[in-house]
């Protein structure tokens, strides 16, 4: 199906949700008055809600939640991090409602709504979202990736689920061998479509969405609007309201963002050091840092554990089992740093991200925002340190032109081992001094981030069923 134009958002669904002026820009927090219950969402969503903690709607929730139950279509620009899973989720939970059924027969559950999404580690994580926020339903949430054995996935699909959340290649496996029916899915949302076009999913994405009835709703999320996302929401979009809750291309405010010129070989004593002095700080020392390579992931990891850092990597070259093992591990604090690729680190769920060191730019400029928006998130806020090398001087240039503005180059603090060796008799030369310390930054705005050279995976889990016999489930995570 194609479309026409974008309809900017002009007024919000609801009456007293109030739509930016400047559709370009909304950081404003939601008028206090709003909650979830003005959104007209049946009690048992608004319960889950209220379990999950949430109070008040995100900006991204409250101007994307009444356009979604009005049924149009949608191109949502949000950050990671500001609650854009819930800004879908929960309506569509909402208006799949009335197909919940507590039968045990598959044909009663026919996937009604599909989620697409680049990693398994973020389907996992929609799919955590869909099962908690649906548990008081008799709805069915399910996920499926590749890397994994598909028959335990096979039993869900058959047993029947309303909400598949799924990445592309495997999606198409449970397709090709007849597990998996489109048919009657009247809600798909594209999560994070620019990471799957960087991703090369676009031919995979086409055949898909050739297999959902025209009579859809679509729904596109994206952290940056570039020529080809818009090209692709122009093929398979209708007319879609475009909602954003931060400038484009730009970073959240809660993020406060250093540079520094660090020569390649200094990085990873720099990283010592500024961990070292998050301690003296009295912060916390829990971080990602991010690389460009698998390679170049595993062994800064090792070298920091050497360095008496406890350190995990995740990166494509890990099974799902690895990763799985280090993410817990980091979540429970074990880890205190996760050296991580981009792609591996897409979707990682990690609210209370203190810092994110950039231990090298990426090739791509808006993987910048990925990784910086992994700190900072719902509104609370992080440290987004960026290692810079002079052979990486144009990757920041394009970085700077993408964010359409110019970032704070700090001088490493006196006496780092960076560009200039301090002079002889400066403070930091003196012996005893620490060569290291860290100035406490000064807030800047900010980036984020993600996604590495490796392949695309995908894997799946499954979730499921309150009700007993057919509430199957993969992965490891049911409802609650
Ligand atoms: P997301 O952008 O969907 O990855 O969400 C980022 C984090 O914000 C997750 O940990 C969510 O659980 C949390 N979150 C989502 N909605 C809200 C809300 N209305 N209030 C507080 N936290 C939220």
């Amino acid at each position: 199906m194609t479309n026409t134009e974008t309809e900017i958002t002009s007024s919000a669904g609801a009456d007293n949700i109030v739509a930016p002026s400047d559709s370009s820009v909304t950081s404003a927090t939601p008028p206090a008055t709003i909650t979830f219950a003005d959104f007209g969402l049946d009690p048992k969503i608004q319960k889950a809600v209220l379990e999950q903690g949430y109070t008040i709607p995100t900006p991204i929730q409250a101007q994307s939640i009444p356009h979604v139950l009005a049924g149009s279509d949608l191109m949502g620009a949000a950050q990671t991090g500001t609650g854009k899973t819930a800004a879908f989720v929960l309506p569509i939970i909402q208006k799949i409602l009335r197909h919940a059924s507590n039968s045990a027969s598959p044909a009663r559950h026919p996937i009604r709504a599909l989620v697409l999404t680049p990693t398994r580690e973020l389907a996992v994580q929609v799919a955590e979202n869909a099962a908690s926020y649906s548990k008081h339903t008799d709805l069915r949430a399910a996920v499926v990736y590749g890397g994994v054995d598909m028959k335990e996935q096979v039993g869900i699909l058959r047993n029947g689920v309303e909400i598949l959340i799924a990445t592309p290649g495997r999606l198409l496996d449970h397709i090709g061998s007849k597990v998996a029916n489109l048919s009657q899915v009247e809600i798909l949302v594209l999560d994070e479509a620019d990471r799957m076009l960087d991703m090369g999913f676009l031919p995979d994405l086409q055949r898909i969405i050739n297999l959902i009835p025209a009579q859809r709703q679509t729904l596109l999320f994206s952290a940056t609007f570039s020529p080809e996302i818009k090209k692709l929401a122009q093929s398979y979009l209708r007319t879609p309201v475009t909602v954003e809750v931060a400038r484009q291309n730009a970073a959240a405010d809660t993020v406060k963002q250093v540079i520094h010129m660090v020569s390649s070989g200094d990085k990873q004593r720099a990283i010592v050091k500024v961990l070292e002095n998050r301690t003296r700080q009295g912060l916390s020392r829990q971080c990602i840092i991010f690389t460009n390579s698998r390679l170049g992931c595993a062994k800064l990891a090792r070298a920091l554990e050497r360095d008496g850092i406890k350190a995990g990597a995740i990166h494509g070259d890990k099974s799902q089992g690895e990763r799985t093992l280090t993410l817990d591990a980091f979540k429970s604090g074990a880890i205190e740093a996760l050296v991580a690729t981009d792609v591996a680190a897409r979707g990682l769920d990690i609210p209370d991200m203190p810092c994110v060191i950039n231990h090298e730019l990426p090739y791509n400029a808006e993987d910048f925002i990925h990784r910086i928006g992994r700190t900072g998130r719902a509104g609370s806020t992080g440290d987004a340190i960026a290692l810079v090398d002079a052979s990486e001087k144009r990757l920041l240039d394009d970085i700077e032109k993408l964010m359409k503005c110019k970032l704070d180059i700090k001088p490493l603090p006196e006496g780092t081992p960076a560009y200039a060796k301090p002079p002889s008799g400066s403070a930091a030369s003196t012996k005893g001094a620490d060569p290291f310390f860290y100035k406490p930054y000064e807030p800047t705005s900010a980036p984020q981030s993600s996604d590495d050279t490796a392949k695309p995976e995908v894997k799946k889990v499954g979730i499921v069923a309150a009700k007993p016999a057919v509430g199957a489930l993969l992965g490891g995570f049911k409802k609650k």
